[in-house]
């Protein structure tokens, strides 16, 4: 299996390269934005819990979100491999992420991360918000807590998946296909 954690700031293009990489490798992508916000549309309990963060560019509790990452994982039994965009995005979820891998006798192949320039992330999500209809991206001060709540929270990630070997930086500025074919360079590499 090949289980990629594409790493990076609010408004780093995660979703946008992990669509077109799904395809790309026959990987199932699991978002937890998407499932929360999935879950904002229909009303789910977990709907209404996770809202009440989101809106205000803070992380959903960690019990929460891994509970719902698991029970993502357990409803893709034949995948060939995953691609997680937006977890883990603590320690805690990171060691969660490891021991639910172990248990299905697989692991984290990379941390793929895409670097961009925090006043270019803010650009990026104020326009992105003019469409994306997402509370989060409307408002200045929630992008920029977002962010803020990245670098004290899940930044540190780097260094545990540095030290596992598994770490990889990826310039995260140009165009789609450009950024594209430099995280398809490292997901080949992995593969050889
Ligand atoms: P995203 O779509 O990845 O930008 O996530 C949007 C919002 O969903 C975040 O600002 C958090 O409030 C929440 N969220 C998504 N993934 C996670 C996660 N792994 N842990 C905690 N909160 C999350």
């Amino acid at each position: 299996m090949i289980n990629i954690v594409l790493f990076g700031p609010p408004g780093a293009g995660k979703g946008t390269q992990a669509n077109v990489l799904k395809e790309k490798y026959g990987l199932v992508h699991i978002s937890t934005g998407d499932v929360f916000r999935y879950n904002i549309k229909n009303q789910t309990e977990l709907g209404v819990n996770a809202k009440s963060f989101m809106d205000k560019g803070q992380l959903v509790p960690d019990n929460v979100t891994i509970s719902m990452l698991e029970a993502e994982v357990d409803q893709a039994p034949g995948a060939k491999g995953f691609i997680f965009d937006g977890f883990p995005r603590t320690a805690a979820q990171a060691e969660a992420l490891s021991n639910l891998l172990a248990k299905k006798n697989t692991e984290v192949s990379a941390m793929i991360a895409l670097e961009v320039d925090d006043e270019i992330l803010v650009q990026r999500l104020l326009e992105r918000g003019k469409t994306s209809g997402r509370q989060d991206d409307a408002d200045e001060s929630i992008i920029r807590n977002r962010i803020k709540v990245y670098y004290e929270e899940t930044a540190i990630l780097k260094q545990y998946y540095l030290k596992q070997d598994k770490y990889y930086g990826v310039d995260g500025v140009g165009s789609i296909n450009d950024i594209t074919q430099r995280v398809s360079a490292v997901i080949d590499s992995l593969k050889n």
